[in-house]
């Protein structure tokens, strides 16, 4: 009887100390003799809950099978065929698969995201996607980020002709504000060059507004407009002191390091105080951990930390790396003359049940605590950047942030105009792609012609299918 292994092969990884020294990254790859014990741990079972789980339906049981059977190069094939960002999402993915993995519940579950990685580094993964041929339509996407890019692969594939309309210098959207503990920077450049014989135009710079409305590129022959701007622009606090030199918002902040040289921003003299609780907060105080000239950084967060909504291993990151934490503290003010000084919060408790019965947080009276710091980086949340596009379109805002059509295929008020996003980046592109199905079907449905479904990316007469046993999604876009 074969024994199982319950234990995860280990994750080379830097040590605490490499870790504040720089903005090298934190994991490093398996071996090919690690990837193939990782591998071989995994039970092939036959309902493959991990496919399951992964909104974008990626056959990861299928590519762990290739992995230990010591076949890198179709294992790299397989996972490029439904993931046209996996070298960006082998290293940033929240790996939705592992929490549904059964050996979970037994040990640990297998390393599915990391495995992706071994894929793609053991095997041959400069691939280029094979164009189809042109069905004469065309179609406009505004917005360059994970769902604009999935959608834009899915309908080129289709044999459409599409233009991605992308306000930044830059492709890529919020994946360009990861830190470069997680991504080094090169990974998107590295997925984009397969899609060198796809028929996918860039315009960069081109921001929504003006001639660049979905009315407009309509009247100019696109059969379908999809807007994925995802939601970028950071939330306010509204307190006083804000406005002060020395405060920023965690985007501007992390895009600022990652593209400009990793000294200071701010004074840095004193601590860092990072207000928030998300897994930008969290990205946020890491990174400030690794600039900060006197080392410290305080997170304020105004619930408990169970109630922290980021992920497990970014706040345990964060305790590695020295990040302190204050809980149950909302900020009431900044202060300083000229400059943040420091932050004053206050202590909070559960309030009385919103509209919605979800619980609020009130301020404990006379709770008021004084922090000095010099700098103050704000990640309360981000709002999609919607004032130039017409209000007609009548889109529906996420909870978190990004326009979505209000129709159940996202079409928006305006026929032909669709709208979407997603609470991360593997989601972001399973809606793109489901999105680009809808476009297919209401395109196909006015030009009297079946919709298709996705070909096969590489060329192959037959369509990729479901690997056996699939039941049906297991997560909600
Ligand atoms: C700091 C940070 C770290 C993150 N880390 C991770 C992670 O590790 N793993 C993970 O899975 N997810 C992570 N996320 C979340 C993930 O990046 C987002 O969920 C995902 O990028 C959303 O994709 P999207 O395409 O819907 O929107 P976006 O990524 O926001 O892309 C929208 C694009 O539209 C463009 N745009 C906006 N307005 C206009 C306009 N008016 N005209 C033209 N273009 C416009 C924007 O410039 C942008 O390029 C992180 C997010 C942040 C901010
Ligand atoms: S894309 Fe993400 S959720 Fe899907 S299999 Fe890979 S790691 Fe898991
Ligand atoms: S659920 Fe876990 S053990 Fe089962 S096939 Fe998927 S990765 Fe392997």
């Amino acid at each position: 009887m074969t024994a199982f292994r319950y234990d995860r092969t280990p994750i080379p990884e830097e040590s605490k100390e490499e870790r504040v020294g720089g903005f090298g990254e934190i994991l490093e790859p398996y071996r090919r003799e690690e990837a193939i014990t990782e591998a071989r741990r995994c039970l092939q079972c036959a309902m493959p809950f991990c496919v399951q789980a992964c909104p974008i339906t990626q056959d990861c049981r299928g590519y762990i099978s290739l992995i230990a059977q010591e076949r890198f190069d179709d294992a790299a094939r397989l996972t490029l065929r439904e993931n046209p960002l996996a070298t960006v999402l082998c290293k940033t993915c929240y790996h939705y698969c592992e929490e549904d993995c059964v050996m979970g519940g037994r040990g640990a579950p297998i390393a599915i995201r990391h495995l992706k990685r071994a894929a793609l580094e053991h095997g041959r993964s400069d691939l280029a996607y094979v164009a189809r041929p042109s069905n004469g339509d065309r179609i406009a996407i505004i917005g360059g980020g994970p769902a604009g890019l999935m959608a834009a692969w899915d309908l080129a594939l289709r044999g459409y002709s599409v233009t991605v309309f992308e306000a930044a210098p830059y492709l890529g959207g919020q994946i360009e504000s990861i830190p470069k503990y997680h991504l080094n920077g090169t990974e998107l450049a590295y997925d984009l060059a397969r899609f060198r014989n796809l028929d996918v135009k860039f315009e960069l710079g081109r921001r929504a507004g003006g001639d660049l409305v979905p009315e407009r590129l309509l009247q100019d022959g696109y059969s379908a407009v999809l807007i994925a701007v995802g939601a970028s622009s950071p939330r306010h606090l509204g307190i006083p002191g804000e406005e002060l030199p020395g405060v920023f918002y965690a985007l501007p902040f992390l895009i600022a390091l990652n593209t400009g040289p990793t000294g200071l921003i701010g004074r840095n003299d004193r601590q860092i105080v990072v207000i928030g609780g998300g897994d930008v907060a969290l990205d946020a105080a890491r990174s400030a951990r690794r600039i900060a000239r006197d080392g410290s950084v305080l997170l304020v967060y105004r619930k408990g930390r169970e109630a922290m909504p980021a992920g497990t291993e970014e706040v345990e990151g964060g305790e590695i790396e020295g990040v302190r934490f204050l809980f149950e503290r909302t900020p009431v003010r900044i202060e300083g003359a000229g400059h943040v000084e420091r932050i004053v919060v206050a202590a909070t408790r559960v309030g009385p049940p919103d509209a919605r019965g979800r619980p609020t947080v009130a301020i404990v009276p006379g709770s008021e605590e004084t922090i000095p710091c010099d700098t103050v980086v704000i990640a309360a949340g981000e709002v999609a950047d919607i004032g130039s596009l017409p209000a007609e379109l009548d889109f529906k805002v996420s909870s978190h942030g990004w326009p979505e059509g209000r129709k159940a295929d996202w079409m928006t008020d305006v026929d032909g105009v669709f709208a979407t996003g997603g609470k991360s980046i593997v989601y972001a592109m399973g809606a793109g792609s489901r999105v680009a199905q809808a476009i297919d079907a209401y395109v196909a449905a006015k030009r009297g012609r079946p919709a298709t479904p996705r070909p096969d990316p590489f060329g192959g007469a037959q369509p990729p299918s479901l690997p056996s046993g699939y039941g049906g999604p297991t997560w909600q876009l």
